[in-house]
């Protein structure tokens, strides 16, 4: 065992990275469960002490530690605006870890990971649910969710994605540009675009089309493992992560897209392969942006934008890029966000295990967005245009929800 193995104790993680926080507090000013709960154990301050006690072998890791891990919606604000560039991320991944070796994952995430790791599964789910949900529940404001016919108590409306039953990638494609070829690349379109938001998908497609990259979209593509990432399932994880990394090195493309911003930060952070050089649409969109200024939306719209904090905090992907995008534009009027990077209360499982507390962060996230007069919200996560779309049906607002490709693919003859 080396020096730096045998510094490693209870967590998997050696003491320097967890004493590395002086408990300033700063977390405490952006943490969004901590604005809604104001206890000590929802911010990333509590979460280091207890697992500072953990590793140190003060106290022993029980259900009640167990819980304070998972309340947490991974956004990293607290890690953005540390001062001592304390890894947070890390800590939080090693703790639940644990609890997952001692306690197993919890029956909503263990669904979760269930489902999403299972492709086959998923696919006979859109086959049988989707008919289904046609008939049993309603049509939302924002295209491609629905919502259930009556109120959950204390939850109030609920949404869902509109399950598909042909998932987009059911078979391998290529989907040639149009126009003069720029570049070849891989879309690795995730679950939530495969198998839910399956027009986004084309959508990304056809702008990617349009810019002169074809497109390739292989059928033997697997959740990125993000929801067993999160969870501390880490066995799940790398299981998923070996069978993507066999169907996406050996591609002749360029360069491979997502444009989910999950999906983009465990491809880019935990992949972290050379040979799997990935692009978040949003970059590919800010090289081409001498391309999108001759482009025009069909009638004049005012739009705003939520930053996915999977894009800002977990990919470092500049601000400025979605904001640029959008202003060149015609007929596209922009109009800024306050608190845009806020997080918008999913959190992945986050909203499934803390339905409450994810509504109040939800909650704030509409208010501001109404209060931009705006059209449309756009992002680039279906996560976020899910939880957005749900929030905006709660305080019935008419603006819509949307991913950026959307809106991008109406610009297109
Ligand atoms: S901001 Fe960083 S150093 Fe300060 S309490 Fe939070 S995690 Fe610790
Ligand atoms: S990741 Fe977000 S929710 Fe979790 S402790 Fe940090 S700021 Fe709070």
């Amino acid at each position: 065992m080396t020096e730096k193995e045998s510094k490693k104790k209870i967590l998997g993680i050696s003491d320097e990275v967890i004493e590395k926080c002086v408990r300033c507090g700063s977390c405490r000013t952006v943490c969004p469960v901590f604005n809604v709960t104001h206890e000590e154990p929802s911010v990333a301050r509590g979460k280091i002490f207890l697992a500072n006690m953990i590793n140190k072998g003060n106290i022993k890791l029980d259900k009640e530690a167990a819980g304070i891990f998972n309340l947490c919606a991974t956004c990293l604000r607290c890690a953005e605006i540390c001062p001592l560039k304390v890894d947070y991320e890390k800590i939080i991944i090693s703790a639940r870890a644990l609890c997952v070796e001692k306690f197993g994952l919890s029956p909503e995430k263990k669904a979760a990971v269930f489902l999403f790791s299972n492709r086959e599964l998923l696919k006979a789910l859109g086959k049988v649910a989707a008919p289904l949900t046609k008939i049993f529940t309603k049509s939302s404001k924002s295209p491609q969710n629905r919502l259930f016919p009556i109120d959950i108590p204390k939850i109030g409306k609920v949404l869902l994605p509109e399950i598909k039953s042909t998932p987009f990638n059911d078979k391998d494609r290529w989907y040639s540009a149009k126009g003069k070829e720029k570049g070849k690349v891989a879309f690795f379109s995730g679950c939530m675009l495969n198998n839910f938001y399956t027009e986004t998908a084309q959508n990304v497609v056809k702008v990617l089309n349009a810019l002169g990259y074809s497109v390739f979209v292989p059928r033997d593509q697997y959740c990125c493992g993000a929801p067993a990432f999160f969870a501390g399932d880490l066995k799940t994880f790398e299981k998923m992560k070996e069978k993507n990394l066999k169907t996406f090195q050996n591609l002749n493309v360029d360069f491979v897209v997502t444009a989910c911003a999950t999906c983009g930060h465990i491809l880019k952070k935990e992949y972290n392969e050379p040979s799997f050089k990935t692009k978040e649409l949003i970059e590919v969109l800010f090289e081409n942006l001498e391309e999108l200024r001759k482009w025009k939306f069909p009638q004049k719209v005012i739009v705003t934008w939520h930053h996915p904090c999977h894009i800002v905090r977990g990919q470092k992907i500049p601000k400025n890029y979605p904001l640029d995008v959008l202003k060149v534009i015609e007929n596209i009027e922009f109009v800024n966000l306050e608190e845009a990077d806020n997080c918008c209360g999913m959190g992945g499982s986050f909203k499934l295990s803390h339905p409450e507390i994810s509504k109040e962060i939800q909650l704030k996230k509409v208010r501001n967005i109404e209060k931009t007069k705006s059209n449309f919200v756009l992002t680039e996560c279906p996560g976020c245009v899910m939880n957005i779309a749900e929030g905006l049906e709660r305080i019935n607002s008419n603006i819509k929800s949307l991913h950026i490709a959307d809106i991008l693919a109406t610009c297109i003859d």
